[in-house]
């Protein structure tokens, strides 16, 4: 086995250091990128392998090492932003000297394309489970300790079971809780928690199975993927979210981003079958009602006659109607996720009435 010695710095290419004391090692990431947080950096340690993604732009890199001796299974990670500077602390079970990290393992101290480097999982309890609608449920999976990840807006990941022998995996949006904590102040939760809104399907291949979990059992979950970026809210002034069925997901945390940024309007229009369907609609209405800068509108397919409410399916005389600006020509990034048939009817709506293609932003896998 060679010794592993840190690479040497060429240019703007990433590179890690290690140093040690007697309880503990210290990893430095120096990723020479001064956009760097704690969303970009996703740790893993299981058994003795040690594997640290950062996410730079389009690109992973990444250091994956078999360490030389055992450490505890949590570690410490912070981010030194102005700098670009990663710092991962890990416990040694014995205060021995070790003569080195580790050895390599695979993509080691490599610059990959994201898209090169593969899904990576780790599994995950399930914490909670509640019903949301009649067939819509919030679970909430609970990170291991020897893992670092938090999923940025706008992006999903996979989740994966073992049905029958066969590994199945799907794609999920995570969501914050906040529509759902009466707008106290965020709770600073240690980022171990992430919760999901699922809608389960029957005749499903993966959704019935997941409902079928106990407490307590557990789900592989994968790195986050996606590529909405909240530069895309810089200078924003109106935000429209267009959202069917479960494609109200990812709007979630879009909301909850712009409720403490800048964006002057925000505004959503939900489209759904019936009343019954609808997502956590009375705290969407609650926000309507307390944020004057927030406005909801629900539209279902098939209402009873009761309904009031707008009707139908997306129509250019509903975005019309919905999309109005706050000023003539102010910034607008328009968010639209659904079932693939709406997604592509309403970009296809959106180019009529001038939109353009960096005002849209769709979500798809
Ligand atoms: P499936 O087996 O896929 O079946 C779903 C339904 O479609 C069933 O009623 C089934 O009978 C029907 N069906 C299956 N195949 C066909 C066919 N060929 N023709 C007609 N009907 C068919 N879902 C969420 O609930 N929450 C999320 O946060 C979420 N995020 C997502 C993010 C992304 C990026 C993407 C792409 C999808 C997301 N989804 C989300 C959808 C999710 O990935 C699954 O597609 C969904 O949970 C259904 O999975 P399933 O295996 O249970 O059902
Ligand atoms: P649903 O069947 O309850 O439909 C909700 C609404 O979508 C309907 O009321 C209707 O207004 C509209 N709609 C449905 N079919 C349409 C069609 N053919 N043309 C125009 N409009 C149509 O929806 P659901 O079961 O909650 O499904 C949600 C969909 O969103 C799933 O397909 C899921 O994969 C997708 N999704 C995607 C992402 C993502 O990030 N890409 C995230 C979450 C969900």
């Amino acid at each position: 086995r060679m010794a592993i010695k840190p690479a040497v710095p060429k240019g703007k290419q990433s590179h890690y250091d290690w140093f040690q004391t007697d309880s503990l090692v210290t990893i430095v990431i120096y990723t020479k990128q001064k956009d760097i947080n704690l969303d970009s950096i996703i740790v893993d340690h299981q058994d003795n392998s040690f594997r640290a993604e950062t996410v730079i732009k389009d690109y992973s890199y990444i250091m994956h090492v078999g360490l030389s001796h055992e450490v505890e299974e949590d570690f410490s990670v912070r981010v030194v932003e102005n700098v670009g500077k990663i710092e991962i602390v890990l416990k040694k079970k014995e205060t021995t000297s070790w003569k080195r990290l580790g050895h390599p393992l695979e993509n080691h101290n490599s610059l990959i394309p994201r898209k090169d480097t593969g899904l990576y999982y780790r599994k995950c309890q399930l914490i909670s489970k509640e019903g949301v609608t009649h067939d819509t449920k919030l679970f909430c999976l609970m990170l291991p300790p020897s893992a670092h990840l938090q999923v940025p807006i706008g992006q999903h990941v996979y989740l994966k079971l073992t049905i029958t022998g066969t590994e199945i995996v799907k794609p999920y949006t995570p969501v914050s809780d906040f529509l759902l904590s009466e707008f106290k102040e965020p709770v600073l939760l240690n980022n171990k928690y992430i919760y999901f809104l699922i809608k389960i399907y029957p005749d499903g291949l993966f959704t019935p199975e997941l409902d079928h979990l106990q407490i307590g059992d557990s789900v592989s979950l994968s790195n986050p993927e996606g590529n909405f970026k909240t530069s895309q809210f810089q200078e924003l002034e109106d935000l429209f979210l267009l959202a069917a069925g479960t494609g109200f997901t990812p709007m979630v945390k879009i909301l909850n981003y712009a409720l403490t940024n800048k964006p002057s309007l925000r505004n959503l229009m939900f489209f759904n079958k019936t009343e019954d369907d609808i997502i956590w609609r009375s705290q969407l209405e609650k926000l309507a009602f307390k944020d004057k800068r927030f406005d909801v509108e629900f539209v279902l397919s098939a209402p009873t006659s009761e309904w009031n409410g707008k009707r139908g399916h997306i129509s250019p005389a509903l975005l019309s109607e919905f999309l109005k600006r706050s000023l003539d020509k102010s910034k607008v990034l328009i968010c639209i996720c659904g079932p693939t048939p709406f997604t592509e009817q309403g970009i296809r709506l959106l180019h009529e009435l001038n939109f353009s293609k960096d005002e849209i932003h769709s979500f798809t896998a």
